[in-house]
């Protein structure tokens, strides 16, 4: 079933979400009190409204209660996203995602009542940093401080042209394989007697110390 989402800033985090949201099909309502950002997305969201979300009674009118989930992307203005996500969550949606600045402005989302905080600059710095540290992760994901998702690309001749049963992952490195991701880009999911082939690569889950001492056994040649 396809949700529904409001976006309460359009920065270049507020609008990125638009955007994606909206190439992926689903409903989003983007909302900003400057008129200029606004026309930009009007068509590309479903909905686009220039309004003060300050305002209570501009939220209640845009039905923001409806919504499965809002985001609320506002950063500089730090009265204005403590605002905005207290009333929302006192709307009782569901879902409230609030972007912060730095952790004291998370401590405050989290303590009104914000469902997810997001720190966009922090998380992407995290990001790149394993990027750069690993020899050949294309991409990177934290899931907690101690385990990792990569999509790591496989140049270890011993890897290619064998089953991931053969090659017994979990029991050698412990972790575990989710999906492979061809040269041109076909994902497929893991299973047994899925075979990596040249210039594949591993979407892998685990420790992150183990996931990086994998990215270090694939690269070799
Ligand atoms: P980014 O880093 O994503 O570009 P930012 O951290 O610089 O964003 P701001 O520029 O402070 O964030 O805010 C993002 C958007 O939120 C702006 O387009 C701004 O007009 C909008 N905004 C700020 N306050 C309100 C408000 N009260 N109601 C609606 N929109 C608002």
């Amino acid at each position: 079933m396809k949700k529904s989402f409001a976006v309460i800033g359009l920065g270049r985090f507020g609008s990125s979400i638009v955007t994606t949201l909206a190439e992926t099909g689903h409903e989003v309502l983007a909302i900003d009190s400057n008129e200029d950002r606004v026309n930009e997305y009007m068509n590309i969201a479903t909905h686009a409204v220039v309004a003060n979300a300050q305002d209570e009674s501009v939220l209640k009118s845009l039905g923001i209660r409806n919504f499965d989930t809002v985001v609320v992307a506002i950063g500089e203005n730090l009265q204005a996203s403590i605002l905005v996500t207290l009333m929302v969550k006192e709307m009782k949606v569901k879902s409230v995602w609030a972007k912060a600045l730095d952790s004291y402005h998370a401590r405050v989302l989290e303590k009104i009542g914000a469902d997810r905080v997001i720190h966009p600059e922090r998380d992407m710095g995290v990001r790149i940093a394993h990027s750069l540290i690993a020899n050949n992760f294309v991409d990177y994901f934290e899931i907690s401080p101690d385990f990792s998702m990569a999509e790591i690309k496989v140049f270890n001749p011993k890897f290619i042209n064998h089953t991931l049963q053969d090659l017994s992952f979990p029991k050698r490195f412990n972790v575990q394989i989710s999906a492979i991701k061809s040269a041109t880009g076909d994902v497929t999911i893991a299973t047994a007697d899925t075979i990596i082939h040249e210039r594949d690569s591993i979407l892998v889950v685990g420790k992150t110390q183990d996931v990086e001492y994998l990215d270090e056994i694939l690269y070799r040649v």
